[in-house]
């Protein structure tokens, strides 16, 4: 379905970026694998079924992303479908004790990572005069409100602002432009957070909130990634899509 495409995904070391990377490479995509953890990044692409390189780079970093889209033409020639999933949570704290840097070390990730990914992409589509697609992951938390995560959902409402600016851009140029919103996925993500918190934070409490009375699996999330990516998709633009069990729908729950 998307053999001859090249994709790149963000965070591709981590668990939902390792399932997307997965999911892509199985369906015909030479794939960029990219993270803060060069390591990581080398051991996903290894095992990935088609080609693939691994990049370290941090989203973030004008300069890195520059770099991996390099990496792709040099190695590929070319660069079809992004997949802008790096992302970080920051510590659960209560809004008044967050810190000016952690909001600007969260945002600087979540919501300046995917302007620069999705600026070198729509610069890469523009010389080459083709179209492609983007995906951005962004969170139930670009959705609903919480009180101690306020960096974080200010940057993954922001990814919202991003993606649909970027879809107005693109639809002219047959760029589509998507995002993918999961709820509860436990990974790496929550245990770094839960470190940072001194222990705090409990996802089983959170995840009863679910109407599926289960948490999500990365390979969920990277189903519909890879829908999104793909032509099954070509009149999906500007689009939402959350990958949460029900939960952004939810006012009340019965207990
Ligand atoms: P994860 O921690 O397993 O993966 C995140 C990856 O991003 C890691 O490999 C990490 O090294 C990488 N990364 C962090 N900062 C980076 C940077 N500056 N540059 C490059 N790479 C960087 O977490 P995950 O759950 O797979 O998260 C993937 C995405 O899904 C994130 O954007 C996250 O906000 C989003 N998300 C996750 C959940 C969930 O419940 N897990 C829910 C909603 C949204």
């Amino acid at each position: 379905m998307l053999a001859g495409k090249v994709a790149v995904v963000t965070g591709a070391a981590g668990s939902i970026g390792a399932a997307s990377a997965r999911r892509l490479s199985e369906k015909g995509a030479s794939v960029i694998v990219v993270d803060l953890d060069g390591e990581g990044a080398e051991k996903v692409a290894a095992e990935l079924p088609g080609p693939a390189i691994a990049v370290a780079g941090d989203v973030s970093r004008e300069d890195d992303v520059e770099h991996y889209v390099r990496a792709a033409i040099d190695r590929f020639g070319r660069l079809d479908l992004h997949h802008l999933n790096a992302g970080i949570t920051g510590p659960f704290v209560e809004l008044a004790d967050l810190s000016t840097e952690d909001f600007d070390r969260v945002t600087g990730v979540n919501l300046r990572g995917p302007f620069l990914g999705v600026r070198a992409a729509f610069r890469h589509y523009r010389e080459r005069g083709t179209g492609g697609a983007i995906v951005i992951t962004a969170s139930i938390a670009s959705l609903r409100g919480s009180h101690d995560l306020l960096a974080y959902q200010t940057s993954k409402h922001g990814v919202l602002g991003l993606m649909r600016g970027a879809a107005m851009y693109g639809g002219p140029m047959g760029v589509r432009v998507n995002a993918v919103a999961p709820g509860l996925v436990p990974t790496g993500l929550f245990t770094a957070a839960k470190d940072e918190s001194g222990g705090g934070n409990d996802m089983v409490q959170r995840g009863t909130t679910v109407p599926l009375r289960r948490t999500g699996t990365p390979d969920e999330i990277a189903s519909v990634v890879a829908f999104l990516l793909s032509d099954e998709a070509a009149y999906v633009h500007g689009e939402v899509i959350s990958v949460d069990g029900g939960s952004a729908m939810v006012s009340t729950v019965r207990p």
